[in-house]
């Protein structure tokens, strides 16, 4: 490029300059000296101006600049080497990619320049003002998973992220809702320390559990319960499919369960250090940090004084898994040659043999005339009891129809079970159709009377923040958005391949445009909500 540079050269036609001192006009011409600045591309090579500035002696007398050289406040800045209009698109260039991403793409367009220029270029941005905010989303971002959170810190009503907090804390989340005392509501997480940050920063707001978090913790109170449960998922599985499961390998079979049991044993000796800082007089944050898990982590461990039970086997182990879905499109174009989709798969990196690939395909078989999908494989194994949780809580249009088949065999199976499923069904209703406190109450009242015990723990927790979370299941505000903003967050973050210290991650999330207009969100929000099939089972 550098041989291909266009060099302009530029000089100003004004018959005089104002002094910067004292605003009299230059009176004579003292010298004359020249400024090289880079600017915007010129059709695809780079530009270069020559700027040519005059330097005036200043005519009041009085004045002690005596000298001056003109300045040019449209174009470029004093002393700066780049015209105003080259720093902003440098500047645009780096708050929607990387440093890096940045550069190249700066330098294809005939602008070559360095990461860390882009880098500076994007912390020199001033944060955007946050305005006032009267309905506010709070929730989480992991910084470091596991180790290090921060806070974001959602407009509801205007749909933008307000403010990134490079903590997670009580104190630093009251200290910015007292800044606001204009907001009136509150939606947050069923954690302590929002709700604390919430009640003393913006005690006059009301407070919300988000919805998306309760169902997410009613979810979690059906798996345990299903966790006692194998027996009639595995029955329900025969009955849905009319197959058994296939049986392992025996050397490979026990090389699996030798790993099962050690991160078993590792998940118990967690557990257990979890509970003896607590019993000492940590608090969960505290805990959170001391044993690198994420907070959620230990309110769960905490949950049960037993050590957890060991994890059945995971649905998704088979090693024809990963290329379920590519063989599930291929048979549904047509193809229904085992030997074909052996060599497609082993090209993609497929280890197994032709006759794994031929057993885990069998489903599909009865399957001639209508498209198959890959759950009709993974549901020839029992599904898992978070799986079965999941399954439960969805609204019916958003279950396969192998899912649907596989809860009415499950239904039938058991009377416990079909109550449990009424339960579950009524509160996704309850949450989705915000019927309110009423409903509310007789649903608790439901469960209680069903003698379920880990649904009943469910309801009891419920207690302590009653007025948040019927507020959940009456008002229309949810963190629904503020998930969809903590996606953006940790692709902003994956982006920047982690050397990005916090005062740049938070430019670029605040000065994106995707953080500001709604429209952007809705469709990274699909998009968050078609990668993780965990997010899909809580929207309405
Ligand atoms: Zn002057």
């Amino acid at each position: 490029m550098q041989d291909q540079t266009i060099i302009v050269h530029l000089y100003a036609t004004s018959p005089t300059a104002a002094c910067p001192q004292c605003g009299t006009a230059g009176s004579r011409v003292h010298s004359r000296y020249q400024r090289t600045i880079a600017d915007v591309a010129f059709g695809g090579r780079k530009l270069v101006l020559k700027l040519l500035v005059r330097k005036w002696i200043c005519a009041e007398a009085s004045c002690s600049r005596h000298i001056f050289a003109e300045r040019f406040p449209q174009l470029v800045q004093r002393y700066a080497r780049m015209t105003d209009r080259l720093i902003k698109a440098l500047q645009s260039a780096g708050v929607i990619t990387n440093g890096a991403d940045a550069a190249q793409i700066a330098s294809s367009f005939g602008v070559p320049t360095t990461a860390k220029t882009i880098i500076r270029r994007v912390l020199q941005l001033p944060l955007p003002s946050e305005g006032s905010v009267r309905k506010v989303g709070i929730d989480e971002w992991a910084w470091k998973k596991g180790q290090y959170y921060g806070t974001i810190l959602v407009d509801l009503e205007k749909r933008r992220i307000v403010q990134l907090l490079a903590e997670r804390s009580v104190e630093t989340s009251k200290v910015w809702l007292r800044q606001h005392p204009e907001i009136d509501l509150v939606s947050r997480d069923r954690g302590k320390l929002f709700r604390e940050a919430a009640t003393l920063g913006a005690p006059q707001a009301k407070q919300v559990i988000d919805r998306f978090h309760l169902q997410k913790n009613f979810a979690e109170a059906l798996e345990k319960f299903f966790r006692q449960q194998e027996r009639l998922l595995k029955k329900a599985t025969r009955g849905s499919t009319g197959k058994a499961r296939p049986a392992e390998r025996p050397a490979v079979a026990e090389k699996v369960a030798q790993e099962r049991r050690a991160r078993h044993r590792q998940r118990v000796r967690l557990h257990k250090r979890i509970w003896k800082l607590y019993r000492e007089g940590y608090y969960k944050e505290q805990i959170a940090q001391i044993v690198g898990v994420s907070s959620r982590s230990v309110y769960r461990a905490l949950e049960q004084q037993a050590p957890p039970p060991p994890r059945r086997r995971s649905r998704s182990s088979s090693i024809v898994d990963p290329y379920l879905s590519y063989l599930a499109s291929r048979w549904n174009q047509g193809c229904h040659n085992v030997a074909r989709l052996y060599e497609e798969i082993v090209a993609q990196g497929y280890t197994g043999s032709r006759r794994t690939l031929e057993m885990r395909l069998r489903p599909f078989r009865p399957e001639a005339t209508r498209p198959v999908s890959k759950q009709a494989v993974i549901l020839d194994k029992p599904p898992s009891p978070r799986g079965v949780a999941l399954m439960m809580v969805r609204p019916q249009h958003n279950r396969t129809k192998e899912q649907t088949a596989y809860l009415e065999q499950l239904v039938q199976s058991d009377e416990t079970i079909a109550a449990v499923f009424k339960l579950a069904q009524d509160f996704g209703h309850l949450l989705r159709k915000r019927e309110g406190q009423v409903r509310l109450e007789q649903w608790k009242a439901a469960v209680q009377a069903s003698e379920i015990a880990e649904l009943i723990a469910f309801v009891d927790g419920l207690a302590e923040d009653a007025q948040a979370v019927s507020n959940g299941c009456s008002l229309t505000w949810s963190n629904g958005i503020v998930e969809g903003f903590i996606n953006k967050v940790k692709w902003i973050k994956r982006s920047s391949y982690g050397q990005a210290g916090f005062p740049l991650l938070q430019r670029r999330v605040l000065l994106h445009p995707a953080s500001r207009s709604s429209h952007l969100l809705a469709h990274s929000a699909s998009c968050s909500m078609r990668c993780s099939p965990a997010r899909k089972v809580f929207s309405s």
